[in-house]
């Protein structure tokens, strides 16, 4: 007799899942259960849509009840909601959303892949306003698209900066709308630190995004949202991003243990806690791969990774999941953020001790033409070198680049190991030592003691503190056109022959800092050949502070 799997949710878990056991074997009777009307939609496009840069909705539809039955012999029953499961029994109860009608259908193995809801806030206005959104599906897709398309909307209020927030307001910006971004947090997009965060959110200002940031939202009604202090934000549509809940409410009344977040818990084999049972996608908790700290990591990449393991692993093959480490990116207008792992921010919170470095390199050899600059952080531990996360900024071979740090950290490789890795390179593509590689190099030497460096929030302390000297170490030109308040101007090549004259102690802590933080390094080197050792160089340099603080401004 064929063995009878049964999945909830047919999108990227369940589709996938779905694909796959068929492809392992014909010998399975498969049943997938969406209660929406279609499957294995592109999720991940739906902003672009409404933004009108993917034109075609049908593009979204990567595929059809109809084709996919075909293809892989599946049972493929749409509009259908598991409402509960009987483990004892091994049978889910199904309601036909079109016909009312409610049935049991038995299983040997059941996967859930049922996802995660937009998180909707308990606020009075929603009762009755009718133009307050969130994003997660074709029928949300349509319903925005349908007002933006009307051209009566003007201004539009997106609350919460993270992905999906980020990418609705800048296409709803593209639509021609006013569009105000409202975060609770200092900053948008939390697997960036503030300073890499801060291009990006310079980058939305610049299009006439508006930010209004460390700002809770009280209420929303038809015409504004009104933040906690009682300002209100005039709009026309509202979107709200602030995050997914597990869709893990039909686990109730069964042994199926999920955790305070209402996240269903799993086991290396992606089985929850009863036999037979199996869970991907956002609706589980899973093991962060850095720290293996409990997570919930809501991506595309883990769910279609986990779909694939657990239809391996229903089929008999001897695999794990390990968990994830967040490996995302994302477009901000003209730049590309990619990140994976920890924050700075995060490990401080989590009172980990860790340092990091910050770097501006150029996306390939600057003197073949279109090279641009690529910000890159690099966490980790100061002692073992093990590497917490990265973040990077820029336009192009950015993902490129937190890939290559992503891939390190799941092979186990730690800071030591970034500068011996050999990355390609040819002048329209890279420079001979990839960005990857200076990262390493940097923070290599951070650890062996080669450099003592502060950071861009430490440098309005520096300014604050006449027993420090803040010094600019780039041409006369470059000071001239702009410089650090109170900083004194000394050429990195004048140095080596003037310093000792002008200032002979040799115990003055010294501040120095250029552009992006390399000369710096070469000025910190010959000071400390002339004996002076409480010298600190500027990581990321000047560009990093200055963009925070014209962020601040803007
Ligand atoms: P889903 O793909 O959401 O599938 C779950 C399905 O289960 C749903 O269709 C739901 O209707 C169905 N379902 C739920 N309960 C039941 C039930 N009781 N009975 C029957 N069916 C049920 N991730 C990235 O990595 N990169 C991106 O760029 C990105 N962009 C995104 C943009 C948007 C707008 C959204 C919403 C998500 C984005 N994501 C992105 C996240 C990614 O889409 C999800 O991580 C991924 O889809 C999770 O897969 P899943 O199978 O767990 O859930």
């Amino acid at each position: 007799m064929k063995r009878k799997i049964v999945i909830v949710g047919g999108v990227a878990g369940g589709a996938t899942a779905a694909a796959r056991l068929r492809r392992l074997s014909e010998n399975y009777e498969i049943i997938m259960f969406e209660k929406d009307e279609y499957i294995a939609f592109a999720n991940c496009g739906l902003p672009y849509y409404i933004g009108e840069e993917i034109t075609e909705r049908s593009n979204l539809l990567v595929q059809t009840v109809d084709a996919m039955s075909l293809r892989y012999n599946l049972d493929i029953r749409n509009n259908s909601l598991v409402e509960s499961i009987n483990t004892n029994d091994k049978t889910v109860s199904v309601r036909n959303l079109k016909t009312n009608e409610v049935y049991n259908e038995s299983y040997d193995k059941l996967l859930l892949s049922p996802g995660a809801s937009p998180i909707k806030p308990n606020f009075e206005g929603l009762k009755t306003a009718s133009n307050v959104y969130t994003l997660r599906n074709i029928p949300d897709t349509d319903k925005i698209k349908a007002i933006v398309d009307t051209n009566d909307v003007k201004t539009a209020v997106v609350i919460g900066g993270g992905f999906i927030g980020v990418e609705m307001a800048e296409n709803l910006a593209l639509r021609g709308i006013d569009v105000t971004l409202i975060d609770q947090s200092k900053h948008i997009l939390r697997p960036f630190d503030v300073e890499l965060a801060s291009i990006l959110e310079l980058e939305l200002k610049n299009n006439n995004i508006k930010l209004i940031l460390d700002a809770g939202v009280a209420d929303v009604t038809q015409d504004y949202v009104i933040l906690e202090d009682g300002t209100k934000v005039s709009t026309d549509l509202t979107i709200m991003a602030i995050g997914v809940v597990p869709n893990s409410e039909l686990t109730k009344n069964t042994d199926i243990k999920i955790n305070s977040r209402g996240a269903i818990i799993v086991d290396e084999k992606l089985q929850t806690s009863v036999l037979d049972v199996y869970a991907v996608g956002d609706v589980i908790e899973l093991t962060n791969g850095i720290d293996g700290e409990k997570a919930s990591i809501p991506l595309a990449g883990p769910a279609n990774r986990q779909a694939r393991l657990v239809a391996d692993i229903i089929h008999g093959i001897d695999v794990n999941y390990t968990g994830s480490i967040g490996a995302s990116v994302l477009k901000v207008i003209d730049l590309t953020a990619a990140s994976v792992g920890y924050t700075s921010e995060y490990l401080t919170f989590k009172n980990i001790d860790h340092e990091s470095v910050i770097v501006h390199r150029a996306s390939h050899a600057t003197y073949y033409p279109d090279s641009s600059m690529i910000t890159l952080k690099l966490v980790f531990d100061k002692i073992t070198g093990k590497i917490y996360g990265a973040q990077a900024v820029g336009k192009k071979g950015v993902e490129k680049r937190i890939d290559v740090i992503s891939t390190a950290i799941q092979a186990g490789l730690n800071v030591f190991d970034l500068p011996d890795l050999e990355l390609t390179y040819a002048p329209p593509f890279n420079s001979a030592k990839d960005p990857v590689n200076i990262l390493g190099y940097t923070a290599v030497n951070l650890i062996e003691g080669m450099t003592k460096m502060y950071k861009f929030d430490f440098v309005d302390t520096v300014i604050n503190d006449d027993k420090k000297l803040l010094i600019d170490i780039r041409s006369n030109k470059e000071y001239e056109n702009s410089h650090i308040k109170s900083a004194i101007s000394f050429n990195v090549d004048l140095i080596r022959d003037q310093f000792e004259n002008k200032y002979p102690d040799k115990n003055q802590e010294i501040y120095l800092y250029c552009q992006v933080g390399l000369r710096g390094y070469v000025a910190e080197k010959i000071l400390n050949d002339l004996g002076y050792m409480n010298v600190y160089n500027l990581s990321g340099g000047k560009l990093t502070y200055e963009t925070y603080k014209n962020n601040l401004n803007k």
